[in-house]
């Protein structure tokens, strides 16, 4: 965000007017469809249910639930052209989305917790925002809801962004936050959990363009993933079919990640159209129009929205960045994490306690500190500190040794090649940025 001159910051309120979330369609359609075991009690969101299921026992649940209904050809082609047209997704969990078919599929399973077989409810709606109250009376003119994302900070304070940083259409204003969403069940580590962090950004466009930018920053954002070092080949697009888009969305693609255990959404980009700052206008009474000082016009922009967890990525970078391999018959662990996405960008080593190494080496660690994270060991061999590096991710590790003494040069070792080559101390800082940077 920092690099384009097109793109503002902004750091928003958590808790908002509760309007806001009137507006924006969150008390009415931010649900997941839920269903509970009777026997167990244990709650379950509908549409992932499949995925705590083996594919044995979901063909064997399609089958039976088949045989049930054998005499009901329009309800079997109904099953027979979903299972068809499933594409990518799993043909099981959208026979459950459906309905119809979902009441009749639950009556065949047998829960996963307590193994009873046709102990489901129905699928009900649970709403996914976590509400509290202002002020010391808890009714329910003093409902307030965290929000559930910070998208809708960016949309309440466009004109005051706009207007303060003087930027013109076409232009973004980004933002990284916590958000929280009462997620039925949380799993997989950070994948999901009920506070999170995201980083969205929405790009304000003519109508008319917004088609033009949509595929810019569906390739944009892609094109980021990869240049931070993901392997290509985990990574997709998933692209919304029409008849599955949010209610505020003209178009809607996935950024998907192979985790261990799936496929996975890691960012969506979404063009939004006018939606957003027509319904905040209408809910707030206060004008949303931008004006053009070119055609001396009013009008609401087009939104562009990139919306990416900040947690979620860092756990597809950190999945994809660990390897093991073997070297001189020991395995070493590393994190080739990006330069740039490297929580300690060097470490810094004498190479043993004495003649005057500690006192360099500390002097070299203080000088980088200023611009770098930097980390300073002096415990145990200089190869035990390698690898501890290796583990942490730390793509450089600089060693003052004897030859230093000599000619103030260093050893700067390379953390995946492992390749050593020695660096003047004078031009450490140069040394370490250009490779942040070209890398
Ligand atoms: P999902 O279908 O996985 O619940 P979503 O479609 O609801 O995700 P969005 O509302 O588009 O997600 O949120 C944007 C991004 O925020 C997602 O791409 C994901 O990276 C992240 N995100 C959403 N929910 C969670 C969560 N519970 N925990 C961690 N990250 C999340």
């Amino acid at each position: 965000m920092t690099y384009r001159e097109d793109v503002e910051g902004l750091d928003a309120s958590i808790l908002m007017h509760p309007k806001v979330w009137e507006a924006s369609g969150h008390i009415e359609n931010f649900t997941d469809p839920m269903i509970d075991c009777k026997q167990c009690k244990a709650r379950y969101r509908l549409d992932v249910l499949g995925d705590s299921m083996a594919d044995k026992k979901k063909e064997k649940a399609i089958r039976e639930l088949k045989e049930s209904i054998k005499n009901n050809d329009t309800l079997l082609k109904k099953i027979d052209d979903k299972i068809a047209s499933a594409g990518n997704d799993d043909p099981f969990t959208l026979l459950l989305e459906d309905s119809e078919i979902s009441k009749l599929l639950l009556s065949q399973l047998n829960c996963p917790q307590c193994g009873n077989k046709g102990t489901f409810t129905d699928a009900r709606k649970f709403n996914l925002m976590f509400k509290t109250f202002i002020g010391p009376v808890e009714d329910s003119s003093a409902v307030v809801y965290l929000r559930p994302e910070t998208a809708q900070g960016i949309f309440v304070n466009f004109l005051n962004v706009q207007g303060a940083s003087r930027q013109k259409l076409p232009f973004g204003i980004a933002q990284i936050g916590k958000a929280f969403r009462n997620e039925i069940n949380t799993k997989n580590f950070l994948f999901r959990t009920r506070e999170f962090e995201q980083m969205e950004m929405q790009f304000f466009v003519k109508a008319g363009e917004d088609k033009k930018w949509y595929d810019y920053w569906k390739a944009e954002r892609l094109q980021w993933f990869k240049s931070l070092g993901m392997t290509p080949g985990k990574l997709r697009y998933h692209d919304h079919p029409a008849d599955k888009l949010a209610h505020y969305a003209k178009e809607a693609v996935d950024i998907e990640y192979e985790f261990p255990f799936g496929w996975g959404e890691i960012e969506g980009i979404h063009n939004r159209t006018d939606f957003d700052l027509s319904r905040h206008e209408e809910f707030s009474g206060k004008s949303l129009k931008y004006f053009d000082d070119q055609s001396k016009e009013k009008f609401i922009p087009y939104i562009i929205e990139t919306s990416a967890g900040a947690s979620r990525s860092f756990m597809a970078f950190f999945v994809d960045a660990y390897y093991e391999e073997e070297v001189k018959g020991e395995t070493r662990s590393v994190l080739k994490f990006h330069p740039k996405l490297a929580p300690v960008k060097a470490a810094i080593f004498p190479l043993v306690n004495k003649d005057g190494m500690p006192e360099i080496a500390r002097k070299i660690e203080t000088d980088l500190r200023k611009s770098f994270k930097v980390f300073y060991d002096d415990k145990g061999a200089v190869g035990r500190r390698y690898r501890r590096q290796d583990e942490a991710g730390t793509p450089f590790c600089i060693t003052v040794d004897t030859q230093t003494l000599e000619d103030q040069t260093v050893t700067v070792r390379e953390r995946d090649s492992m390749e050593q080559e020695r660096v003047s101390v004078d031009q450490l800082s140069v040394y370490l940025l250009s490779k942040l940077h070209t890398s």
